[in-house]
């Protein structure tokens, strides 16, 4: 008997192959949920259901966990995701979370519109391809649901050398609490987490000294676990959650 906060809920984590992807995929398959894992390093994906998972509730004869490739930049990719999935699972997914993101941080003076393009359509447009497909299905299916889209308290205050990926994630919260106000009458829930500086492979770019500095101004005085992320987005998953929407919650140890 599985026992959980999300029990036999279908859930989809993009950039689910490291990081906070992947401690969702393991936090949300904990509490019972069937996990399809999504990202562009497929191998990577499937590393997470393979070792990261905790046993699909359906393994005596029900739903699986699975792993798939997307880019979330690519509008057919995702579409064809949302029809593989209504294939496979007979549903939509219930649960999406939108983790995958980039960074290409550059002085603002120095930064190429390439740089800026790649880092919008994958963190800003990517999340809206995922939730505006994945939401239209959830509508036409009658299945209420969650969307946790991942932005970052960096879109909220900016910093330097990332008005790139700063623009995408102040774009996500503007996003979030505008498709919350247009899908709370299928009585699905979009919001937004705010993680400050969590200890993932995309913080590696970041100097030590620059990360000493940054340290100072957090009261928790350290980085954020994966894990510390993926516990939020269980609960938004939830029921625990129900009236919550449109919300866009700081996971950043007070930075
Ligand atoms: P991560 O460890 O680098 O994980 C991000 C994952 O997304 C990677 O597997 C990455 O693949 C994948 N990805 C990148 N572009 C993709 C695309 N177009 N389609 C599908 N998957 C793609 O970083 P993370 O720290 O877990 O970040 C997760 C989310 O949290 C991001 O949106 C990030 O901006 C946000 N966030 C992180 C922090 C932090 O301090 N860690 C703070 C605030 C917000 P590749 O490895 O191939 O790029």
């Amino acid at each position: 008997m599985v026992s959980g906060l999300v029990v036999g809920r279908l859930a989809l984590v993009t950039g689910a192959g490291s990081g906070i992807g992947r401690a969702a995929c393991q936090v949300l398959s904990k509490e019972g949920a069937t996990v399809i894992a999504a990202d562009r390093n497929y191998e990577a994906a499937v590393q997470t259901i393979k070792t990261h998972t905790a046993l699909a509730p359906g393994t005596n004869g029900g739903e699986e966990h699975s792993a798939v490739e997307l880019d979330v930049s690519n509008s057919k990719a995702v579409q064809d995701l949302v029809q593989d999935t209504l294939k496979q699972y007979k549903k939509p997914p219930c649960i999406i979370v939108n983790s995958a993101g980039i960074t290409r941080d550059n002085w603002m003076l120095k930064l190429s519109e390439e740089d800026y393009d790649s880092v919008l359509n994958v963190n800003l447009k990517g999340t809206f391809l995922v939730m505006q497909a994945f939401a239209k299905a959830m509508a036409e299916s009658s299945v209420s649901g969650s969307v946790i889209n991942i932005s970052s308290i960096v879109g909220k205050y900016g910093n330097m050398g990332q008005t790139n990926y700063a623009s995408s994630k102040a774009g996500v919260v503007a996003m979030t609490q505008s498709a919350a106000k247009e899908l709370g009458k299928f009585n699905i829930r979009v919001n937004a987490i705010l993680p400050g500086f969590i200890d993932t492979p995309i913080i590696k770019t970041v100097p030590d000294k620059v990360k000493e500095q940054i340290m100072k101004l957090v009261p928790l005085g350290r980085l954020g676990n994966p894990a510390e992320v993926a516990e939020v987005i269980a609960f938004l998953s939830s029921d625990k959650s129900s009236f919550i929407t449109g919300a866009a919650i700081d996971v950043s140890g007070g930075y």
